[in-house]
């Protein structure tokens, strides 16, 4: 395993040599893909549409409510302005804010809406007028006590700021105003002045700003940026972080247990481990610094081979929202924190783009469809925080949350799901998620307009039109779950060499060439590693992406009996009008049946019980 990983980093620096791409003169990058950013894909299909209408019918509106009416978060802003009044919730609120107006920014990228636009502008002065002096915000040590400041490294101050500036950056290039972006800006010129080389040591208790820095960096080309988030992923791991003041620390949770270069088996929370993991990416691209990659390859054999749900959702435990033993993952009582699964999703779209192999984005796809998907209700109005595979039916989704990370990050994920779909490099446009779009994609030949035809996840056909003439590489992913497929350039079937997951079709494309991928989407028994000792015995079902269950309210009479064998029978079946409509899965024995549905949609009728992992024998 070593050898090939220094084959291939070797194979990665010989790449990025010919290959730079918006970085700066002093800076390499390792990326052999480039992203797509969502503002060049407008979504078409009718699974992903939905959802985004939700989005901005229900989701968004749902979160200004809460932020503003129903909780004290945007009053925490007004009261730090005027320098009284308490501080309500948690610490960490704020950031809740931040990531909404992230949401909000994004939304109004393919959606602008000057009402919501303002509110937006509204919020950013009242973010602007609790700023300090000296640059520094954050309303709970305003309203607290400003002298505590900086006094305890789980008080998440970087946290926070690290979500202002995604927001910041987010609003600025959805809107051109730059009001949030200068806050961001004093807000980090003040912690540079207090934290770096030479300086005070800091460990951010949770992980944000590193990834946050890098996205400053990118908007503004100011190189410290970067360095300060490279410096604050090196600070771990040294001890300094049990120096940090008044808060327990506990070095595994906090992954601070050695430094991060030299880590291989993921630790403690999750979701901080997934944006830690996303920071280390981000700088290893832009400082071309191969250590960091070598680590992140490690992790994710550990996350992903032995420490991962079939949903794609990580952390099992609720103890400490995170790892545990390896192959520990209960169903009744698996944590798998929504946030989790959006930050899988956020590190396997990375660890893509170093390495052009598409292992990255099954995993990527199997955390969106099921873990992350999960999270939100049919009408876009209630959220899961905790992600169960069984439940005795006292689970449900919530209006919002006491800690309401999971809303809000549910909130700015869904309108860039649009990211996640192309890539592009030098010779390539990589074609990572099957859903429906018409896109722009930026190549080294122009402009090349790209659309996809899908009734993706139902059935497994795929049309992918080129709109313009373009000479490169369309490089097509093969999910890991198609077991048979067709490809076809002009209806013509191809062969065509298979790189890393990817199909590699090299042509001239003319305008109005397509291909099409016709997948034979399979119902399929799927059986855990046999060290995973809750599911003994046990089988789920998955069709394409999709992980299905088994809900009460389908199964009354027969739930408690339900059961699969090698002679189980599968029937499919499109219900239009069930959960915004639905593939429904019957399973036949020889004298019993029962009903399946997606994971994400559970939870959305008559309150129930449910499984994923159904008795076999
Ligand atoms: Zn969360």
């Amino acid at each position: 395993m070593k050898n090939n990983l220094v084959v291939l980093l070797l194979l990665l620096l010989t790449l990025s040599a010919c290959q730079q791409k918006d970085t700066t003169e002093e800076n390499v990058s390792l990326k052999m893909i480039e992203a797509v950013d969502f503002s060049h894909v407008k979504i078409s299909d009718s699974f992903w549409s939905t959802i985004l209408q939700k989005h901005v019918t229900a989701t968004i509106p749902v979160c200004i409510d809460q932020i503003e009416n129903q909780t004290g978060r945007i009053q925490n802003f007004e009261n730090a302005a005027k320098k009284q009044g308490e501080h309500s919730g948690i610490y960490f609120d704020d950031s809740d804010v931040y990531k909404a107006l992230e949401g909000i920014a994004y939304t109004l990228v393919n959606n602008p809406d000057p009402v919501l636009e303002q509110k937006a502008d509204e919020w950013i002065d009242k973010f602007a007028a609790a700023q300090e002096p000296d640059g520094y915000i954050n309303t709970y040590y305003t309203l607290t006590g400003l002298e505590n400041r900086w006094t305890n490294m789980v008080k998440h101050e970087m946290y926070c700021a690290g979500h202002m500036i995604e927001a910041a950056v987010a609003y600025y290039q959805a809107t051109g105003k730059r009001k949030l972006l200068d806050v961001s800006e004093k807000m980090v010129a003040h912690m540079m002045s207090l934290f770096g080389p030479g300086k005070r040591h800091w460990v951010p208790g949770h992980e944000e700003i590193e990834l946050a820095l890098v996205k400053l960096y990118k908007v503004t080309g100011k190189q410290e940026y970067l360095d300060f988030s490279d410096w604050l992923l090196n600070e771990r791991g040294h001890g300094y972080g049990s120096t940090g003041g008044n808060g327990e620390w506990n070095a595994n949770y906090f992954q601070d247990n050695m430094p991060v270069k030299e880590m291989s088996s993921i630790t403690g929370h999750a979701v901080r481990s997934m944006y830690l993991y996303c920071g280390m990416a981000d700088v290893a691209a832009l400082k071309g610094d191969t250590a960091y990659i070598e680590a992140l390859h490690r992790l994710w054999d550990d996350v992903v081979l032995r420490n991962m749900y079939i949903t794609g959702g990580i952390g099992s435990s609720a103890d400490n929202e995170g790892f545990t033993e390896d192959y520990d993952l209960p169903n009744l009582e698996a944590y798998c924190e929504t946030c989790a699964s959006v930050g899988m999703v956020l590190w396997n779209w990375r660890m893509n783009q170093f390495t052009g192999n598409t292992k990255y984005i099954d995993v990527l796809e199997r955390s969106l469809y099921n873990g992350v998907l999960a999270g939100i209700s049919a009408e876009g109005d209630r959220f899961f925080y905790v992600n169960p595979l069984e439940s005795k039916g006292d689970h449900h989704r919530q209006a919002w949350y006491g800690c309401a990370c999971c809303p809000s990050q549910v909130s700015r994920f869904i309108p860039s799901i649009g990211n996640y779909i192309y890539g592009v490099s030098k010779q390539a446009i990589w074609v990572n998620l099957f859903i429906g779009n018409e896109a722009m994609i930026p190549t080294s030949q122009g402009d090349i307009p790209v659309s996809i035809q899908t009734n993706m996840p139902w059935n497994g056909n795929v049309k992918l039109t080129i709109g313009k003439n373009y000479n490169g590489e369309i490089r097509l992913r093969i999910p890991e779950w198609a077991n048979e497929y067709k490809l076809l350039v002009n209806g013509e079937n191809i062969n065509t060499p298979i790189d890393m997951g990817y199909a590699v079709i090299k042509r001239s494309w003319k305008a109005n060439d397509s291909v099409s991928l016709d997948i034979t989407m399979e119902t399929k028994m799927v059986a855990a590693d046999p060290r995973v000792k809750a599911d003994e015995g046990k089988r789920a079902i998955m069709r394409g992406p999709l992980v299905y269950c088994a809900e009460e309210v389908d199964n009354q009479q027969t739930y408690d009996k339900i059961s699969l064998n090698n002679k189980s029978q599968f029937a499919e079946t499109y219900k239009s009008t069930l959960l915004n409509g639905i593939e429904q899965i019957e399973v036949q024995n020889s004298n019993t049946s029962f009903s399946l549905i997606p994971y994400f949609a559970w939870d959305n009728r008559e309150a129930g019980r449910m499984k994923v992992w159904i008795d076999y024998n």
